[in-house]
């Protein structure tokens, strides 16, 4: 998007065009060339266009300052306002005079009848009169039984039928109600289908006039009776009010379906639920109508009155939320938009809330029950260690050891994850905390999720327990029998110190003399139950766990409410420069060059092709065949080597040792290339149909090359045009830092996907949306991390420890997370 001309008009056709995409495009603050739609809004309604009116220059100013919040806002509204600014620049470009003042406001009836004593929390819905027997059934399909279930039985969404206009004023897209007397009516068979009958009513008020017209499928409607009946109920100059969504046809502007009540007079109380207010749209299932939940939610609506409100009200006032039962009555049936989302913000909360509080009382119970082994910092071996190192920590390294040596310096229980971008220096500071065990007289174990991974772990480690004297072993599925004996009979005895390797260290046949300490790698690609065996294998041994795909710290929160989180947010001095460019099919002889230029330098490449699908036979297929191509046709001067999934650990080992000789100067491999391959000598990553992978397994990717001496280079093809395809890759183009891909990798493509198989873990919130409400789950972890501070066991907020053990139950389902 450009900018307006130097003249101080805006660009009207732009500036429509600008909306028009960013609806088409979701709401989702789409990056034109120059600036990000919310930018180019903003700059625009920065200058006011002096022929507008005083209202409509008002409205232009406030706009402003809502554009300059659309990063913030949720996507209900910045469609909101979307549609506000394509009406201000119709009105103003059309020289739309101010409207007179409003016709009188409407009057709906407060939907909520006044408390009923009657009513308790757990009475069953088939006891209450007005629900009887069949709705009580239909409704229990939704799984609701009692008052309590209903009143937490929370709406998907809300229609806005609160804002009356003039007819006049009607803008298609929106959702509205008018108010006007009946110039016309006539209900009658469809010409085209005998079985539908057609009414149509045309209302008008000061400014306009409008039809409105409803379907109504079967014969029962088609029946001359009913028609004539219907006629008469809508007599000309009759005052009804009318709420729907406003379409746009060949016709010209009407309102589609929409809910018609006949008023007493001008002004009068609305009687229908469905008109004039904000309306709730529960989540359905067959046979279950909107209405009879809508009806059910309000008789019982009167028993919120009756809710406690587990929240103490001191934190409830310091972060200014509503009582639990006016937030539960507005969330319901709310009297104007604003109030609803102080009721969400209040219930969002709530769902975050316990959640976090949670998991900090379940860590506080392990730390009270569980006793670890005290693993001393202070030792000769972290001396030495520190001495025959060959370079000094990163600040970011220092900080998360010492985090680390204070966690072992205790018989609580660590439960530390480390985050930390690939190249970051984990595996270091993962050596303190081994030698702290071993220095302790205790044993340590370090488990990563694939052999080429551990035997990586391996190799590093070999050099530096040489220098220590220090015996260290891999076991691995491809450990031979008697190698394997041996070492589970030096595991027995204590001789051996720390052992790495794979899955197969949960082994019933391996046992630790005296396990102080799991390190484990890599640690979401581990089952909850391969984990807990692990630990199994010592008595509360201490855990850290890696991982070098950050998450967005609302999800980390989330997902690993109970652990400590350290990050490693900085990398050790003289990493090479990543280039990264994203090109397009037409441009892969760029790619191909480049790579032939690295060559003839002495470097190396690496192809990595998508896994549609793991261990999908086409994957390997297609590996296969680029393989061919390349040495065939591509790079005949060269050597390619092939590295995939199917191949067996013998045939994957040597493609690895080729590759890291140099026999092999290309590399053409499927995704398992993605964890821990470590070539500094290879200077080119490039990644086909590159809008295929999320952006942090791109960036895990693109961690493969920089790791030498020299400067490196990341091709992204694509096989894609789309904006957002672009968009998401120019994320990669502009930025090297973990933690801000994997945030924005969430905003394009939300929680689940970025979590990929980690996502079971994750709770089913109602209301609350990670994405959208990272600011709430905030407050709430603060707020629970105080309440577990002052009172751990929650003895003085007994409902607040009953909601607990409701909800988190609840929430977590089965999905204990270790
Ligand atoms: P990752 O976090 O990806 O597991 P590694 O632990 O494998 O990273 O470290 C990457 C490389 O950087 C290794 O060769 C390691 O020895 C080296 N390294 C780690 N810390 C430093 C440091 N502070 N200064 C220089 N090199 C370091
Ligand atoms: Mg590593």
């Amino acid at each position: 998007m450009k900018m307006m001309t130097e003249s101080n008009t805006p660009q009207w056709e732009r500036l429509h065009k600008a909306l028009a995409i960013e609806a088409r495009a979701g709401y989702s603050d789409i990056v034109g060339k120059q600036y990000r739609f919310s930018e180019f809004l903003c700059l625009t309604f920065g200058t006011v266009p002096p022929e507008a009116t005083p209202q409509q220059k008002q409205r232009w100013r406030d706009l402003a300052v809502e554009f300059a919040n659309y990063e913030k806002k949720a996507k209900l509204e910045r469609q909101q306002l979307v549609v506000k600014a394509s009406r201000l620049l119709k009105d103003v470009q059309e020289g739309k005079p101010d409207p007179t003042p409003e016709t009188k406001p409407l009057q709906t009836k407060t939907p909520i009848p006044q408390g009923n004593p009657n009513l308790n929390l757990d009475q069953s819905l088939e006891d209450i009169p007005d629900i009887g027997r069949t709705r009580s059934r239909s409704l229990s399909r939704l799984g609701l039984k009692t008052v309590r279930d209903v009143l937490f039985y929370y709406p998907r969404e809300h229609i806005d039928y609160a804002r009356q206009v003039n007819i006049s004023d009607l803008e298609a897209g929106e959702t509205v109600t008018v108010v006007g007397s009946v110039r016309s009516c006539n209900c009658f068979t469809s010409p085209k289908n005998p079985k539908l009958s057609i009414f149509q009513l045309v209302i008008k008020d000061r400014t306009g006039e409008v039809k409105l017209s409803r379907f109504f499928a079967g014969t029962r409607f088609t029946n001359r009776g009913w028609q004539e009946k219907q006629k008469k109920l809508y007599p000309r100059g009759a005052i009804v009010a009318a709420s729907g969504l406003v379409k746009k046809n060949k016709y010209g502007i009407t309102l589609d379906n929409p809910e018609i009540e006949i008023l007493d007079s001008q002004g009068a109380e609305i009687e229908s639920l469905n008109i004039g207010r904000v309306l709730p749209v529960y989540p359905l299932t067959e046979g279950v109508s909107a209405d009879v939940v809508r009806k059910a939610v309000l008789k019982v609506l009167p028993a919120a009155d009756t809710l406690k409100d587990p929240l103490p009200s001191t934190l409830r006032k310091q972060y200014g939320f509503l009582p639990l039962p006016e937030a539960i009555k507005n969330l319901h049936f709310p009297p104007d938009h604003e109030t609803l989302s102080h009721a969400r913000r209040r219930l969002i909360f709530d769902e975050f809330f316990f959640l976090q509080l949670g998991f900090l009382s379940r860590r506080q119970q392990q730390r009270e029950t569980q006793k670890s082994a005290l693993l001393d910092p202070t030792g000769k071996l972290i001396d030495q260690f520190k001495q025959v190192l060959p370079f000094s920590l990163t600040n970011a390294q220092q900080r998360v050891v010492s985090d680390i040596l204070q966690d072992l310096n205790s018989e609580t229980p660590m439960n530390r994850l480390v985050q930390g971008d690939v190249g970051s220096g984990k595996t270091v500071v993962a050596v303190f905390a081994i030698l702290a065990a071993i220095q302790s007289g205790y044993q340590a174990a370090l488990m990563a999720p694939t052999e080429v991974l551990a035997e990586q772990h391996y190799r590093k480690l070999v050099g530096w327990f040489n220098l220590l004297h220090l015996p260290v072993e891999l076991l691995t599925g491809s450990t031979k029998t008697a190698k394997r004996r041996e070492i589970h009979q030096q595991l027995e005895t204590g001789e051996l110190p720390l052992l790495v390797g794979t899955h197969a260290l949960i082994q019933d046949t391996v046992n630790f003399q005296q396990l102080g300490l799991v390190v484990i790698d890599e640690q979401h690609r581990f089952g909850v139950q391969q984990r807990a065996r692990l630990l199994d294998k010592g008595h509360s041994p201490h855990v850290l766990s890696m991982t070098a795909t950050p998450i967005p710290r609302t999800l980390a929160l989330t997902l690993h409410g109970d652990l400590d989180v350290s990050q490693i947010d900085e990398l050790p001095p003289g990493r090479q420069e990543i280039q990264t460019t994203a090109l397009s099919g037409r441009e892969r002889r760029q790619a191909y060059d480049l790579i032939r230029r690295e060559i003839a330098q002495g470097r190396q490449a690496y192809v990595v092709l998508p896994l549609v699908e793991e261990s999908d036979k086409l994957d390997v297929r297609s590996a296969v065949e680029e393989q061919k191509k390349l040495q065939e046709t591509v790079f005949p001067e060269f050597k390619v080597g092939l590295l995939h999934g199917r191949m067996t650990s013998q045939e994957k080992d040597e493609a690895l040792t080729a590759f890291r000789d140099n026999e092999t100067q290309v590399i053409v491999s499927t995704t398992v290339i993605e964890v821990g391959v470590d070539v500094p000598n290879a200077t080119v990553m490039l990644i086909e149909n590159a809008e295929r992978f999320g952006l942090s397994q791109l960036h895990q990717l693109r961690g493969r090359v920089g790791r030498g001496e020299y400067k490196s280079y990341c091709i992204l093809m694509s096989g894609s045009k789309t904006d957002t395809a672009k968009q998401r890759l120019g994320v990669l183009e502009q930025s090297r830092d973990g933690f801000f891909i994997s945030e924005m990798d969430m905003q394009f493509r939300g929680p689940g996907e970025v979590l990929g198989k980690r996502q079971s873990g994750l709770p089913d919130f109602a209301l609350a949306s990670l994405v959208e409400d990272q600011e709430v789950l905030v407050l709430a972890r603060e707020a629970a991390e105080k309440l577990v501070l002052v009172d751990r066991n929650l003895e003085d907020y007994p409902l607040l420890k009953a909601e607990l053990e409701r909800r988190y139950l609840k929430l977590m389902g089965s999905t204990i997370l270790a």
